[in-house]
């Protein structure tokens, strides 16, 4: 089949794009309180399609659910619905699927039947620019405007949650294209480079890889970024989990965004310093993350 899009609602089936499927009162649409995950599905010349390490992204979305106040999720339910979903994808190729969860209908809060929450999916053809950003992209670095240690304490900031609310994420993105960049490394006040706004960030410092550490800093812990550190340490290289300095990325021998839709995306360069390239390094990064391009 050549849909652009499928949704997804669990327990309800499956629809063709633009089906209406969320009330104009949801928690998710009107306060973003909710949270989401996102992998990758690839879909082989045969029309099978298969959902990558879709057990890490449903533990991710249980501890994300659990800091917005839900209950972890039913999954034979979703596993159900995914598998009619796949079932019906037959174009070659790849697709990002996107799960959503949301405290429900801001109505339901007062009413009988409170509190059920609002599950849906997506299944959509992989974006041309994710796939073409594999080669390489600029980033410009953008201060979050908060210490390394802001999340520390504090769950109530939701560090670690992939929280729905995203449009801080997606204004940064705007600022790094109207300076010229394709995407942004955030920075913290005390000049420590953390994430991308979708991504982790891996350096190779001193031939050592190095990655941000999640506690304190309220990261997102990558699954991509994890399973390069374990392929990496299998083959005996050296890792560290560590604070990295702003000046230490724009010095690093080489550096990359990680993250399950696009893989491993080498960073050219950062607020138009360039970084040294090594093509057979990301081939490698690929390949502990089992990206396969
Ligand atoms: N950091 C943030 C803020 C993200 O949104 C994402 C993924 O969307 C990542 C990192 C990468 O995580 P993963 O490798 O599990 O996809």
């Amino acid at each position: 089949m050549s849909a652009q899009q499928l949704v997804g609602v669990i327990g309800r089936g499956v629809f063709p794009a633009g089906q209406l499927v969320i009330s104009a009162d949801d928690l998710g649409f009107t306060r973003g309180d909710g949270c989401f995950d996102a992998t990758r599905v690839v879909t082989d010349a045969e029309g099978n399609s298969l959902v990558e390490n879709l057990d890490a992204h449903f533990d991710r979305f249980d501890a994300s659910i659990v800091g917005v106040g839900g209950e972890p999720i039913d999954r034979d339910a979703w596993r159900a619905t995914i598998d009619e979903a796949l079932d019906a994808w037959t174009e070659p190729g790849e697709a990002v699927l996107k799960i959503m969860y949301s405290n429900g209908q801001e109505s339901q809060r007062f009413g009988a039947g409170a509190d059920r929450p609002t599950e849906v999916f997506t299944l959509t053809q992989m974006p041309v620019s994710n796939i073409s950003d594999r080669a390489g992209i600029s980033v410009a670095m953008l201060s979050r405007g908060m210490p390394s240690n802001a999340f520390a304490d504090a769950p109530w900031l939701l560090g670690g949650v992939k929280s729905l609310a995203y449009a801080v994420n997606v204004a940064a993105k705007r600022e790094a294209h109207a300076r010229g960049a394709q995407d942004v490394l955030f920075t913290s006040t005390d000049g420590y480079a953390l994430e991308g706004p979708t991504s982790a960030l891996i350096c190779l410092i001193d031939g050592v890889l190095v990655t941000t550490p999640i506690e304190g800093t309220g990261i997102l812990h990558s699954i991509t970024q994890r399973m390069v550190f374990e392929g990496a340490e299998a083959a005996g290289f050296e890792t560290a989990t560590r604070l990295m300095t702003t000046d230490e990325v724009r010095g690093a021998e080489g550096a990359w965004f990680a993250s399950s839709v696009r893989g491993l995306v080498p960073l050219v360069a950062v607020d138009g310093t360039p970084l040294p390239q090594h093509a057979d390094l990301t081939h490698r990064l690929r390949q502990w993350a089992r990206f396969v391009d």
